[in-house]
């Protein structure tokens, strides 16, 4: 059985995170391990209160799982803090070369932050990464651009890779109109298109998008593939919601 490795916060809700990406590890027949990168605390009303963990005690979580487990793909969302970043691009370096999916979550939706550190900080893990999935706040926040149009976004995808990303794929959830997600490989643009599920106020759909993306990238897609395949994956879940008695939707 391969191992998916998720690396990034603990939602208590199982609404994102650590748990959320467990769930989508299970869906493609991989065994899913954790490293907590942060604790959270959230409700209702969004995070309440969220804690880093030591970046001491990251790597001794990770060093755990990669030199006992066949990890095939690493997935890296919620960092907490920038101050992981070199300790954790060491130690990832030490001892794995699977494929890397970046999800650089700057916020949550309901808009707390929960990154301290800017673009230049994460460059190193950029590098690392075989591919950094922002949404589109997430790509303007980073490259200090404001993204209007397509052309917005591939200037912006463009500034990502001179910060050190390897492929940029931007998300197109938060645009009008049906989402249409960007690749960048650096030489080409891939467009992927899908038509909009109408539901509102769904925890985790991107930690879903991202996890699937590592899962797929480690079972051997290649990178296009993966992105097509995780994209209806995610969709097909998106049609499938259920509710809790709050106000949030959570991906089956
Ligand atoms: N909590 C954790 C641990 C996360 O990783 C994320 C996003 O990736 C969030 C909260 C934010 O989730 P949402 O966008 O559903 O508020």
């Amino acid at each position: 059985m391969r191992v998916l490795l998720s690396i990034g916060g603990l939602d208590p809700t199982g609404g994102a995170g650590l748990l959320a990406d467990a769930r989508t590890a299970w869906h493609h027949d991989m065994h899913p391990a954790g490293v907590a990168t942060a604790l959270t605390a959230q409700g209702e009303e969004g995070v309440t209160w969220w804690e880093p963990v030591d970046p001491i005690r990251v790597v001794e979580q990770l060093t755990g799982v990669l030199f006992g487990s066949p990890v095939a793909a690493v997935k890296v969302g919620m960092l907490g803090s920038t101050d992981l970043v070199g300790p954790l691009v060491a130690a990832l370096k030490r001892s794995t070369q699977v494929p890397l999916v970046l999800d650089p979550v700057l916020a949550a939706s309901s808009g707390e932050s929960l990154l301290t550190g800017g673009l230049e900080e994460l460059a190193p893990l950029l590098r690392l990464a075989t591919v950094v999935t922002p949404n589109r706040p997430e790509l303007a926040a980073l490259t200090q651009r404001e993204i209007r149009s397509m052309a917005d976004v591939q200037a912006a995808a463009k500034d990502m890779r001179l910060a050190g990303a390897r492929a940029v794929l931007v998300k197109g959830g938060h645009a009008e109109g049906p989402p249409v997600d960007v690749l960048f490989d650096g030489v080409r643009y891939f467009e992927f298109a899908a038509s909009r599920v109408d539901v509102k106020n769904v925890r985790g759909t991107g930690c879903a998008l991202a996890t699937a993306l590592a899962c797929r990238l480690g079972l051997g897609s290649p990178l296009p593939e993966a992105v097509s395949g995780a994209k209806a994956y995610l969709t097909q879940r998106l049609e499938h919601t259920y509710e809790l008695g709050g106000r949030h939707r959570y991906l089956p």
